[in-house]
């Protein structure tokens, strides 16, 4: 119930990846005949990668996933747009690898804004327009969100970008493998996304970056990537996050069908079982397995202890804050209460999960939310009242 944190290799993936292990390990740079079958893999991965955003071969570029590919967005644009202008528009609600890099960028001479988003995780277009200025360089917006799910309107912004002549970066690492993306269409200059959230690899990604955009490099070395990013290639990772794509496109109205009716289930149960509970994100514009849920009177903390007793993996806010006690960044920009944003739970389902999984989270949670709230002195005294 964690998908959104990461997946495993699909049996397909893997097994187009073994080879390239031991039996094919030429270093792609190398001029020899083994090397050949190194270079001729990427060859094929780059474009199955290009095929299925409708880029070019030539614009994709293999990174170390996806935060790379977000670092290198903001901090290669920022860098090659400097003597241009410094300011940058993101969100409040994108993932800490474009938070975090646009905050280090701001400590070096960078001004940025971040949009407002509405209580279902939107951004306004009108409110993006009008934070465009004469020294606005960059655009970064995220295609759909990793916590409450919400899928941002890209092709409105993206127009918007283009009228004003401004870059536009979305980071689809959530995206990338469940919906449909036309890079073209949709007017976006730059895209970030990572293999491991698609049935695929950890520690590889790619970053998409149209014909005419000049960016600097993030990582000096070597001339691979047409000497955009140093490092010999992770080969099997590279293969891996070609072969995910094109199995996750092949599959998506299938796939798409399935978890949106698992999790409008899921969704529709708990609301129906469990009293005091608030849907967070979209009702509709929403990925496809993604269910996040407040309980009230409760801590998302303690709720991920006890089902974890039960084997069921979940998150609260996402895995890269779990740890830390502040609620959730994204939670609190759709103005929930601090007390509230803690009682969170985000379900996120994925392509072998089945109805009977579905069925058993439920029945846990029911019993479950039932005796963390039997012992919260808040919800005894909000009884009280009744
Ligand atoms: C997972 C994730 C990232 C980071 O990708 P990694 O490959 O894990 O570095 C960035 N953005 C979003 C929206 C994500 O969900």
């Amino acid at each position: 119930m964690d998908h959104a944190a990461t997946t495993p290799v699909r049996k397909e993936v893997l097994d187009e990846m073994m080879p390239y292990f031991s039996e094919y390990y030429g270093n792609p740079s190398s001029i020899y005949y083994l090397s050949n079958f190194s270079k001729i893999a990427i060859d094929k991965a780059r474009e199955r990668v290009a095929k299925t955003i409708n880029a070019e071969k030539n614009e994709i570029y293999f990174t170390g996933g996806g935060t790379e590919a977000d670092n290198w967005a903001i901090k290669g644009i920022a860098s090659k747009l400097r003597d241009k202008g410094n300011h940058i528009i993101t969100s409040k609600i994108e993932h800490h690898a474009i938070l975090h890099t646009c905050e280090y960028l701001e400590k070096n001479g960078f001004e940025v804004t971040y949009l407002n988003v509405d209580e279902y995780g939107m951004i306004s277009l009108d409110e993006l327009e009008r934070s465009i200025k004469d020294n606005t360089i960059l655009i970064s917006i995220m295609f759909a969100n990793n916590e409450i799910g919400t899928i941002e309107p890209i092709k409105e912004i993206g127009s918007i970008a283009r009228k004003h002549n401004v870059i536009f970066h979305t980071d689809a690492v959530q995206a990338v493998g469940s919906l449909p993306i036309d890079v073209k269409d949709m007017n976006i200059d730059l895209l970030s996304m990572s293999a491991h959230k698609l049935y695929g690899p950890k520690g590889v990604g790619a970053l998409y970056v149209r014909k005419g955009i000049k960016i600097d490099s993030l990582i000096h070395g070597g001339a691979q990537e047409k000497n955009k990013r140093a490092g010999t290639e992770n080969v099997p990772g590279i293969v891996g996050l070609g072969k995910a794509i094109e199995l996750a496109y092949s599959e998506l109205e299938e796939n798409t069908a399935k978890l949106v009716e698992l999790r409008d289930y899921m969704i529709k149960n708990i609301q129906n079982r469990i009293p005091e509970v608030r849907l967070n994100g979209h009702p509709t514009k929403r990925l496809p397995g993604n269910v996040n849920i407040c309980f009230r009177y409760i801590e998302g903390e303690s709720l991920l202890l006890s089902l974890d007793m039960y084997k069921i993996e979940a998150s609260s806010g996402s895995a890269c804050t779990s740890g830390s006690l502040d609620p959730s960044h994204v939670l609190l920009a759709i103005g929930l209460p601090h007390e509230i944003a803690h009682g969170s739970l985000r379900l996120s389902l994925g392509i072998k999960n089945t109805k009977e999984e579905v069925d058993f989270v439920i029945d846990k949670l029911v019993t479950i939310v039932d005796r963390l709230r039997q012992m919260s002195p808040l919800y005894e005294k909000n009884q009280e009242g009744k």
